[in-house]
């Protein structure tokens, strides 16, 4: 776009989200020349800090090499921070009109990112729309999770947005969508013959996507307790997952096309019932070491006897003629034995087994998170002289096959998206809408009947009536499968 003056607008400049993730992203994109060459940041909040105050709070977040200082410097002469506050309408003309300052009078582009909490988004935006939107160029809002806290509230809040901004201006981030592999699911999906044709009921016994973390709330249980693991990763991160994973191929890669699949193949899902959830909340392991001590419930900033899940794991159905009967199941947990986010697609059981049961089913795993892999479980013959059969892997992993590409974090690819325009990895308002309406009814019901979680140890595998679930639903564990590291450098 030549040399139009592109205006990044930070809101909430002073908070958690904007100096560990919002600076250090801009820092990089920035560094690596990805932004539009004319543009400057200015940072807005109620605390009364300078630049110099606000660059100290992101330091240790932007990773400077010594190299790169003079870049450094340069960045941050880049910036202008105005202290304000988020519901007076003087403080968004005196940041119009230090916006308008920068503007060479013809035309600019504006990005207003929103770190802030949800409490204040309704006069923010209203605001900005008064005083401060490029009259000119245009002008982008970058939202953040909770987008609600159900299928009302979120609509209340999508209503107010669109009276506002055209759907075009809106990116609500769902940073799952910029990870590499979820990147990757189309591309596996439509891009490769062996996967296309079995990728139904015919071929697929169930589909498993889990998030799992090995650490608990420590101390930041407060917000966590009024949201619970479904709203913070299921309803979410692993419902964008899923849809991906099945939705039917999209016209084109045009991001419509993309989304208006992924709205279709939700609209499939019925709300979830509560027999198909199981929900845990981890207790202190009196074994293990430090905070693993610790439950939930031993958090000081968790109300006493909350009964908010840490873990959820529930079994959705698609009612269409490529998936019905195949149980996608669901997972996410805190204070876990590992961390791990990753889909696991069983194949069905070989028909007409001739090799006395000794098979074991395929399984395509595609791992988003830690190390990017992707791999398929399958069966070959014992090399050598024997006419014996294992299980072994077909495997990409992604630091032995791909060992000089920098992979980009999630929050530079989402923020330059945002500066191109591009909203394929953005959640469009009727996504968002169709996954409330499938998780409301039972969010509600779990709160209003007050539902015990079922206690699992800090560090383990979460609830046993987990694993249960998974085996009813299709999943087959072996415990057999055995990996060999193999490292060929
Ligand atoms: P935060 O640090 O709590 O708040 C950001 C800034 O907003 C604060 O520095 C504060 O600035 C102002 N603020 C805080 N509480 C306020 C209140 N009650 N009323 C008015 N202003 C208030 O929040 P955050 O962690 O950066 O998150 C920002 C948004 O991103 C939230 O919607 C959050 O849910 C979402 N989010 C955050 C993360 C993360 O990693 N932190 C991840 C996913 C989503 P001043 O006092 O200087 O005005
Ligand atoms: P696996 O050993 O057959 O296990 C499959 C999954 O079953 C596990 O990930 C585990 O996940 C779950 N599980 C474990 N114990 C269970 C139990 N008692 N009951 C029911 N489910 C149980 O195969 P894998 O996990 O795919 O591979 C084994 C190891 O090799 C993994 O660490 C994997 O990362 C590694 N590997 C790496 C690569 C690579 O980097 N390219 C390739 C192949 C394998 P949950 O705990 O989440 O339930």
């Amino acid at each position: 776009e030549g040399n139009v003056p592109h205006i990044f607008v930070t809101l909430g400049a002073s908070g958690d989200l904007a100096t560990k993730k919002i600076y250090p992203t801009l820092w990089w994109l920035y560094r690596d020349g990805l932004l539009p060459s004319n543009t400057t940041f200015y940072g807005y909040a109620r605390s009364k800090i300078t630049v110099d105050e606000l660059r100290e709070k992101c330091h240790k977040y932007m990773n400077v090499k010594p190299e790169e200082l003079e870049k450094y410097k340069q960045f941050w002469k880049l910036n202008t921070y105005i202290a304000g506050s988020y519901n007076n309408a003087d403080d968004f003309k005196a940041l119009k009109k230090a916006l308008n300052h920068n503007e060479n009078g013809i035309v600019s582009n504006r990005l207003f990112y929103l770190a802030l909490p949800p409490t204040v988004f309704e006069s923010v935006t209203v605001l900005i729309t008064n005083a401060c939107k490029g009259l000119k160029g245009w002008t982008r809002v970058i939202i953040e999770k909770p987008f609600g806290h159900d299928a009302d509230s979120s609509q209340k809040l999508s209503d107010h947005l669109a009276s506002l901004f055209k759907e075009e201006e809106i990116y609500r981030i769902d940073h799952y969508l910029g990870k590499e592999m979820v990147q990757n699911l189309m591309t596996l999906r439509f891009g490769n013959r062996i996967f296309s044709p079995t990728w139904n009921r015919e071929c697929v016994s169930s589909v498993l996507i889990s998030f799992k973390e090995p650490f608990g709330t420590m101390g930041r249980g407060g917000y966590f307790d009024q949201s619970g693991i479904i709203r913070d990763v299921m309803q979410n991160h692993l419902m964008q997952i899923l849809s991906l994973v099945a939705m039917e191929k999209p016209a084109s890669i045009h991001p419509d096309d993309i989304r208006n699949e992924k709205v279709k193949v939700l609209r499939c899902i019925s709300p979830l019932n509560f027999e198909d959830v199981v929900l845990g909340q981890y207790i202190g392991d009196p074994e293990g070491e430090g905070e693993a001590k610790l439950g939930y419930l031993d958090d000081p900033t968790v109300p006493e006897g909350s009964v908010t899940a840490t873990y959820a794991l529930a079994v959705l159905k698609i009612n269409n003629e490529r998936w019905d009967g195949v149980p996608f199941i669901l997972r996410c947990g805190k204070a876990l034995n590992e961390r791990k986010a990753e889909v696991r697609i069983q194949y069905r059981d070989v028909p007409g087994d001739i090799f006395s049961g000794k098979l074991k089913r395929n399984e395509l795993v595609i791992r988003v998170q830690p190390g990017e892999a992707v791999y398929i479980k399958m069966m070959t013959k014992t090399p050598g002289m024997t006419f014996d059969m294992e299980e072994t892997e077909l495997d990409l992993t992604y630091d032995s096959r791909y060992k000089e590409v920098k992979m980009p974090d999630a929050y530079e690819r989402l923020i330059l998206d945002v500066f191109c325009g591009s909203q394929m990895h953005f959640v469009r308002s009727d996504e968002l809408s169709e996954a409330w309406r499938i998780f409301t009814p039972v969010l509600h019901q779990i709160e209003s009947e007050k539902i015990k979680p079922l206690p699992y140890k800090y560090g383990s595998r979460g609830p046993k009536k987990a694993d249960e679930v998974c085996s009813e639903s299709d999943f087959k564990y072996y415990g057999s499968y055995k990996w060999v590291h193999n490292h060929v450098t």
